[in-house]
């Protein structure tokens, strides 16, 4: 018998494939957390395990990315004494299953160029748990503030196993990947594919910087002066990057025995005073606006000079959505754009 491509599936089918599935998988989806949120009776989503497929928000954009799958907040790497070291188990024994929207599934595309293809060696610890992931794309029915994928060309992906369109009763499923279509062949045929979002309301004009020259001329440009007094350097908004990498290792010693520890790895970002400080206690970034300059300039300028992969960025609005100061990412790179833009006129010269 040909297994379908595309089903339907009501929720008590759902619920059954996701117990179908639970036999070889973690399945991870975005998950609402009541009162979990920044202010009081606010909410969180984060990304969790989940049984039911009811468990999945789908209808608002999670507050944390998926990248917290692979690189949770703080991890530890393994473990030692005075002269032998043993590794961490992993979280996870079965493979992994996230459910997750296309920007979040492109996301992972730029996490996998920063941990695996940034020299010759892969990140131990991410690949390990990356080579369990696939994912399950989750159709955006409606779009979220401030999102603003289309203008980053992280509208559509096809690296998923399945694609889902969440509806009231019935559930619509894209079946690509073989090694899921064994467990999709009970179901009702549909003509469903999935449908990425053709336009956001948001539109960023989002800025090229062609080469080094350029990127030290916009350095120097007076738009950052804004940010020194509008920034307070609390990092949020990396933190909630679905893109953003930034993270420092700690050894932990025990405190009966300092010989024996842990190395922890832990999330971290450019926006925080000392991330760069050096042996000698000198600090290349010493103003926040110096700070922020750098973290735009990376994802404009610094990650496609070194991957030639485009943007670090996503365009999924999760940091101008957590920053308590309301610096919005689009408009900085609106004015970015202005201000390259301003810079060629004048022939590429620009002293200020
Ligand atoms: S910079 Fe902002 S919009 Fe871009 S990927 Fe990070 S959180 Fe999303
Ligand atoms: S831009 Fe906003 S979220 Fe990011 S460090 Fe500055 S104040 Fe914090």
């Amino acid at each position: 018998m040909k297994v379908p491509d595309t089903c339907q599936l009501r929720a008590e089918d759902m619920n059954e494939l996701f117990a179908k599935l639970e036999q070889k998988y973690v399945i991870y989806a975005p998950v609402r957390i009541r009162g979990g949120g920044r202010y009081a009776k606010q909410d969180s989503i984060l990304y969790k395990p989940v049984h039911r497929y009811e468990e999945i928000e789908y209808s608002e954009r999670s507050t944390y990315p998926m990248k917290e799958v692979l690189t949770p907040i703080t991890q530890t790497l393994f473990y030692f004494t005075e002269d032998e070291y043993r590794e961490s188990k992993m979280r996870e024994k079965k493979d992994i299953l996230v459910f997750g929207r296309a920007c979040d599934i492109n996301s992972i595309k730029i996490q996998d160029q920063i941990y695996l293809k940034n020299g010759d060696i892969e990140d131990y610890f991410y690949k390990r748990i990356r080579d369990k992931v696939k994912f399950a794309v989750m159709e955006c029915a409606n779009e979220f503030d401030g999102c603003f994928c289309c203008s980053m060309g992280t509208n559509t992906t096809d690296m998923y196993s399945i694609a889902v369109s969440f509806g009231e009763n019935i559930n619509n499923v894209e079946v690509k990947d073989e090694e899921f279509k064994q467990y999709f062949r009970n179901y009702k045929l549909s003509d469903y594919k999935i449908k990425f979002p053709a336009e956001n309301k948001l539109k960023v004009k989002f800025p090229v910087i062609e080469d080094l020259d350029m990127a030290n001329k916009i350095k120097n440009h007076p738009m950052w002066d804004e940010f020194e007094d509008r920034c307070i350097g609390c990092g949020s908004c990396t933190t909630a990057c679905s893109t953003c990498t930034c993270f420092e290792t700690t050894d932990i010693v025990y405190t009966q025995n300092a010989n024996v520890g842990e190395r922890r790895r832990t999330c971290s970002s450019c926006m925080l005073e000392n991330f760069d400080k050096v042996a000698g206690g000198s600090s290349f970034r010493k103003k926040v606006s110096e700070r922020y300059r750098y973290k735009i300039l990376h994802k404009v300028y610094g990650y496609n000079a070194r991957f030639k992969d485009g943007p670090m960025c996503v365009g999924c609005g999760r940091c101008s959505a957590r920053c308590p100061e309301l610096i919005s990412y689009p408009a900085t790179l609106n004015k970015l754009y202005d201000a390259v833009e301003e810079i060629k006129k004048q022939g590429g010269v620009k002293d200020v």
